[in-house]
């Protein structure tokens, strides 16, 4: 039986409060477009521009700001993103085969058109959902592909317009919130609309692609980041209180879990997060997540503790116990596995290769992460290359459409049975 040393508030009304807000937002953007873009921009953001779009100027003028430190960062977490997705997108074969004799079924993936991709720069500039978004996008064979980042600090965040850049982006704007997907999947007269809208955001940038699916192709529910740290006694309370803050510090709305088989160490991490509180300079927005979305859970064994993170499936499951290759085994609803206390998530936000934009608020049983067959529609064809297959098909097509009554189907058969059998459907 396990036992919940701290738990979750529950978070339903600030949902339905974020929802009634993207709903008016987007209903306004679709009638008057630019000019609704434009107040939101200054009522969220007090920022305001005639075109958000950056010229080729603007966009160098950012990377100028840069050293030549931090552009060698950029392109070498750049380069462990690409490869990655580049060994993915290998991965995925075209299929076509001869079913029967004279039946050939393929299928053939498809990049989408063009692809917007959000970059999240609220608090912090997140420069690093640009690698994910745009080199992914670009792997996979998108042509166009536009991107959106909020003003961070008054004006365009150079950090994330560099690296925007650097992953080949087509269109950089700067433009946050609501306002940025709407722009992106409706379309105004300064915006051409997207196919497909990707990467993480907020609860509003959650939300506003979740009410914009359909409309485009989402990737997935990517908002506020989760973190849920599964450890026994082979790692100490500091390595684990260290893992939980430095997820927590994301967001006062970013659950930091830990789910372990000991007592001991569960009250260690508390006491070591109090500790951490005190010096860790993002302390107040990390100690107002810790307070109200933090968890400790104490399971009996390793069966129980699979069991209860299947049901929470957090985006990151951080696992430091003696063997952690036993929650791969057996783990199903994850966003993106850590495994072992020589990784961790920031390694995986920041710079190792996997993609950092993963399913949260349950999306895990449903789905993994943001990757380049995210990108892909996966498009079938069929033709049939002998008269004896089309006629002999084209038998059973008819029966069929007759036991649903479906007369105009059964004659698409019927024509091909006698011109390419030479016979009358037989009843
Ligand atoms: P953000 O860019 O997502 O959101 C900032 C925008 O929110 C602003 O530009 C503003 O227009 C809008 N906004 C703010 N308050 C609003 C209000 N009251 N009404 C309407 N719009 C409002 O940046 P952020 O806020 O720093 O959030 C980034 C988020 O991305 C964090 O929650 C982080 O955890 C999450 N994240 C998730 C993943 C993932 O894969 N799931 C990865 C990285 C980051």
């Amino acid at each position: 039986m396990s036992i919940w040393l701290k738990r979750a508030e529950a978070r339903d009304a600030a949902d339905s409060k974020v929802r009634g807000i993207v709903e008016g937002i987007l209903a306004d953007i679709e009638k008057r477009g630019d000019v609704a873009v434009r107040e939101f921009s200054i009522k969220f953001d007090n920022w305001d521009r005639e075109n958000y779009r950056l010229s080729p100027g603007e966009i160098q003028g950012c990377i100028d700001q840069l050293d030549e430190r931090d552009l060698r960062d950029i392109e070498f977490a750049q380069k462990q993103v690409r490869n990655f997705a580049q060994v993915q997108r290998e991965a995925l074969k075209d299929v076509e085969v001869e079913t029967l004799p004279g039946v050939v079924l393929g299928h053939k993936n498809v990049p989408v058109n063009a692809a917007g991709c959000y970059v999240p720069g609220g608090k912090y500039p997140l420069l690093a959902s640009a690698h994910m978004s745009v080199i992914t996008a670009k792997v996979a064979g998108v042509k166009r592909v536009v991107t959106c980042a909020p003003p961070f600090e008054g004006k365009a965040a150079p950090a994330i317009v560099a690296a925007q850049a650097m992953a080949g982006a087509d269109e950089i704007y700067v433009l946050g919130g609501i306002q940025a997907v709407g722009a992106l999947a409706i379309g105004t007269e300064s915006v051409a609309s997207v196919d497909m809208l990707v990467g993480p955001g907020n609860a509003y940038v959650a939300e506003a692609k979740r009410q914009l699916f359909g409309r485009v192709g989402i990737d997935l529910f990517a908002g506020p980041t989760e973190t849920l740290v599964i450890a026994d006694e082979s790692v100490d309370g500091e390595m684990c209180a260290t893992d939980l803050l430095g997820q927590a510090e994301h967001g006062a709305d970013s659950p930091a879990i830990l789910l372990t088989t000991s007592e001991r160490l569960a009250r260690e991490t508390m006491r070591e997060i109090e500790r951490l509180l005190t010096i860790l300079p993002t302390a107040a927005v990390a100690s107002q997540s810790w307070s109200h979305f933090g968890e400790v859970i104490v399971a009996e064994n390793e069966e129980e503790m699979v069991r209860i993170a299947d049901e929470i499936s957090s985006e990151h499951v951080q696992v430091m116990t003696r063997d952690p290759d036993y929650f791969l085994r057996n783990m199903t609803n994850y966003g993106a596995l850590f495994l072992g206390p020589r990784t961790n998530v920031s390694f995986g936000d920041k710079v190792i290769g996997t993609n950092h934009t993963l399913p949260t608020r349950k999306a895990a049983r449903y789905t993994g992460g943001l990757w380049v067959g995210k990108f892909l529609k996966t498009c079938t064809y069929q033709k049939v290359l002998t008269d004896e297959a089309s006629a002999m098909i084209g038998e059973y097509c008819s029966r069929l459409c007759a036991l649903e009554g479906f007369v105009g189907h059964a004659e698409q058969a019927n024509i091909r049975v006698r011109r390419y059998g030479r016979r009358n459907v037989p009843y």
